[in-house]
Order: structure tokens, then C-alpha cells, then sequence
């Protein structure tokens, strides 16, 4: 059986920046991937925005690895080339208990060692002529980037490094190794392969799979919900050239604007909670009966967005631990400590901000595995 030190579950944005962590530090690496393309998952279905960090309980992993990882994702974009743009945000209130959620974003900014700029509404219509608000936050360090340039130079990296990209193979299951013997993976063609490191980063997937790996605790596997958000393209041209959030909400960052790299500006993701089994049995249509929704939250602070501006776009789903009412858990990076199992690191609940965080997660799961 073919042995290497290190197998990476899953070529999307994460899977590929920690195969390009572990062939960068010297160890034999495969990233298997189930499809047949890198990047067709969660990372192709995305808002694409290089998010600053503001929202995130100061101390978490996901606070930490997003201001981490938005730096060193400028930083290798600028190396490689990668198409981004530092725009900037502004996060918009419209009454008085908005704008005490604003003050109270501030201050988490502030503790996650963000900069903004509090805006009134004066300051905030000479950036922006058509937004209304009573107030406003600036975040000149959210930007966008094309997500797809990211991941082929994170393939390019990995390749270089001496790492391997294998499409079409799917694993299935895992045996794990005790006291020093290495796991033994089945993949999907019923070919084994062993590995001293498995980095399980199957995102959708990742809980289900965790389920196959005997020797693993049951325990220590969460249980997945899938939350769908749809968006929704404006025709014509952007009101804005700054990204527009509303003050958060409860579950997720409200219907926001974001640009692509041509300008073009779409709405949203919006949250849906699914009932689907398994990935497999999600529905990515756009439901056109949902945009009815979109307009009244975007008038909000963009009262001039014509009827019938929206069309049904693309959707994309979030791979949460975590059901409906119930609080937001940070990122979950299990490695020996968790779940004691030496060269095994389960990555769960990788949802926003994942892409932004990428480079920063690879790095901390390459010390975890410790080789
Ligand atoms: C609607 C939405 C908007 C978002 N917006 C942003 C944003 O603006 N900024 C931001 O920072 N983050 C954002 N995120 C989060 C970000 O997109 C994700 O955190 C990130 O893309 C996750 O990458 P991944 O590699 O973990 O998952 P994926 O891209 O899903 O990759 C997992 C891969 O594993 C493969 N796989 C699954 N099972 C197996 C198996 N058994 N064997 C082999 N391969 C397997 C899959 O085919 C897939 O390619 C958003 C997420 C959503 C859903």
C-alpha cells in the first residue's frame, strides 16, 4: 500500500491552503478531492468578501484566524497576483437600537484590533450620495477578492512545493492508526492509502465522513446543519462602490451588497434553514418568490432600488454545527488535544469567514499535526 505523510480531505479553499501549509513544510502531501475540479464546493458559492474581522467574540478562533488570515491573503494576492480589491464596508444603522448595535460592533472592532470610523449620516451620504442611514460604520480594511484566482495559486504553491492534487477520488473511510501505526484510508474506488496526517476538510461532508473514521470517538463529532443563502444580481449599475451591510442581526450578517471584481453588485446571502439529510439532497436553485423579502430590507438604506431590479442569481450552502435559535459556535479545529488521536485534524463548522481565514487555519493546523 502507497504511503505518504500527509492527506488532505477536500480541495476547497481550506483543503488546498493546508495542503499548500504541509508541502510548503516539507512533508509528502495529497489533497484528495471527491469532484473533478478544485473549488466547486462551498468555496464557488460565496460572497467572495475579505471580511475585517469586526463581528467576531474577541479571543475566538474565528476573530483570531480572520484578522490573521485577511493579512496574509492581501499579502498573496499582491505576491500572486490575484485579482482584490480593497473597497472597504460601511455597516449602516437606521434607528436607535441599530445604532446602540453599532456603538457595540465598534467596540468589539476595537477588541479584535479592527480599524472603523464612525460615520453620522452626513459623513456617511458624502462617501455614498444614495445611502440612507442615521449612522454608520467604515471598514477600510474589507475588500473582495476573486476566489478562484486564490485557489489556483494555492494549487500552484502546493504544486511547487512537491504536494499532489488527485481529482476524482473520493474517501470513504478511515481506519485510524494507535501508538505511532499510520491511518489507513479507503477512498471511494476501494484503493487504501496510508498516512501518518489526515486533515479531514470536507466542510458539507466533513461530520458524515468523521463518522467512517474507526477509532475516532462518536463524542467528538458535531452534529451538521445545512443554511441555505440565495442571492440575487442587480441589473444595471452598482448604487455604490463600497460594500453596505445592515447592523447585524441574530444568525447571520443580514442582506447585504457586495461587489465583484466588474462591478457588478449583488444582494445577499439570505438564511434559509434546510431540512436535507445529506449534502447530496440540496436544492442550490434560487426560489424567485424569496426576492420579495430582498426589497424591503435593501430600501432600507437604498430606498431608490427599482422594482424589478433583482434576478434570482446563485446560492450557496453553510456548513453549521449549529441549529436554528441556537448561538453561533466558533470554528472547530480538532486535532490530538480534542480528540486524542495523534495526526488526525477534524476541521468542523467552517462557514464565513472561511475563505478570509484560510491561510491563517492552515497555519494552526500545521502545528497541530505536529509531524
Ligand atoms: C453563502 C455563503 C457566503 C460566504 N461568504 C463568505 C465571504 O464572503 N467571506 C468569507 O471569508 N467566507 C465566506 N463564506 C465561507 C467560505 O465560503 C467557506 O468557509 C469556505 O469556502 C469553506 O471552504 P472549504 O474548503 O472548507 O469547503 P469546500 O469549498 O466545500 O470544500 C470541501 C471540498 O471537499 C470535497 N469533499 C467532500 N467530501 C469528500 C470526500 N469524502 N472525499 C474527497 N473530497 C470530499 C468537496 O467536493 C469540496 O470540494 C461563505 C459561505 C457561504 C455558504
Amino acid at each position: 500500500m502507497d504511503q505518504v505523510d500527509a492527506l488532505v480531505i477536500g480541495a476547497g479553499v481550506v483543503g488546498l491552503a493546508v495542503g499548500r501549509a504541509l508541502a510548503q513544510a516539507g512533508l509528502e502531501t495529497i489533497v484528495a478531492e471527491a469532484g473533478t475540479a478544485i473549488g466547486q464546493g462551498v468555496s464557488s458559492r460565496n460572497s467572495e468578501v475579505i471580511h475585517a474581522g469586526l463581528y467576531y467574540a474577541p479571543g475566538s478562533l474565528k476573530a483570531r484566524l480572520c484578522v490573521q488570515g485577511k493579512d496574509l491573503l492581501y499579502a498573496l494576492c499582491e505576491s500572486h497576483g490575484v485579482g482584490h480589491r480593497r473597497c472597504g464596508k460601511l455597516v449602516v444603522a437606521q434607528n436607535g437600537a441599530e445604532v446602540t448595535a453599532l456603538r457595540v460592533l465598534e467596540q468589539r472592532a476595537a477588541a479584535n484590533g479592527v480599524p472603523v470610523q464612525w460615520l453620522d449620516a452626513a459623513q456617511a451620504r458624502a462617501l455614498e450620495p444614495d445611502l440612507q442611514c442615521a449612522a454608520a460604520l467604515l471598514s477600510p480594511t474589507t475588500g473582495i477578492v476573486d476566489s478562484h484566482g486564490f485557489m489556483l495559486a494555492l494549487q500552484g504553491d502546493m504544486e511547487r512545493a512537491g504536494g499532489m492534487l488527485a481529482l476524482g477520488s473520493a474517501v470513504d473511510s478511515a481506519v485510524l492508526g494507535r501508538g505511532g501505526e499510520p491511518h489507513v484510508l479507503r477512498l471511494a474506488d476501494g484503493s487504501e492509502i496510508a498516512a501518518r496526517a489526515i486533515v479531514n476538510s470536507a466542510s458539507l461532508h466533513a461530520c458524515a465522513l468523521a463518522r467512517r473514521f474507526q477509532g475516532l470517538d462518536q463524542r467528538h463529532i458535531p452534529q451538521e446543519y445545512f443554511a441555505k443563502g440565495s442571492y440575487y444580481a442587480l441589473a444595471g449599475k452598482a448604487p455604490f462602490s463600497r460594500l453596505v451591510y445592515p447592523a447585524p442581526a441574530d444568525a447571520w450578517l443580514g442582506v447585504h451588497l457586495t461587489l465583484d471584481l466588474g462591478g457588478q453588485a449583488k444582494f445577499g446571502p439570505d438564511l434559509e434553514w434546510l431540512d436535507a439529510p445529506v449534502p447530496e439532497a440540496i436544492d442550490y436553485a434560487v426560489d424567485p418568490r424569496r426576492a420579495d423579502s430582498f426589497y424591503a430590507e435593501v430600501r432600507r438604506y437604498w430606498p431608490a432600488l427599482p422594482d424589478g431590479a433583482l434576478q434570482p442569481s446563485y446560492s450557496g450552502v453553510r456548513p453549521k454545527i449549529y441549529g436554528p435559535g441556537q448561538s453561533a459556535p466558533d470554528f472547530r479545529i480538532d486535532g490530538p488535544a480534542v480528540h486524542g488521536v495523534a495526526g488526525l485534524v477534524n476541521l468542523f463548522g467552517i462557514e464565513s469567514p472561511g475563505l478570509t481565514s484560510s491561510l491563517a487555519i492552515a497555519a494552526l493546523v500545521v502545528s497541530e499535526i505536529g509531524l
